[in-house]
């Protein structure tokens, strides 16, 4: 695959959506209210 990095971070997201049926992903409020709300996901940072 692509390059491997070692930088990245690891946050959780979840398939909940805002009222415009967009995905909060990363940003639901639940994921900081409850910590079993949604799923473990590991992103790379390519920003320099
Ligand atoms: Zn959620």
């Amino acid at each position: 695959m692509g390059q491997r990095r070692s930088r990245g971070r690891v946050y959780r997201r979840c398939g909940c959506q805002d009222e415009n049926r967009k995905q909060l992903g990363p940003w639901c409020p639940q994921l900081i209210a409850d910590a079993k709300h949604g799923t473990w996901t590991y992103a790379v940072d390519l920003a320099p």
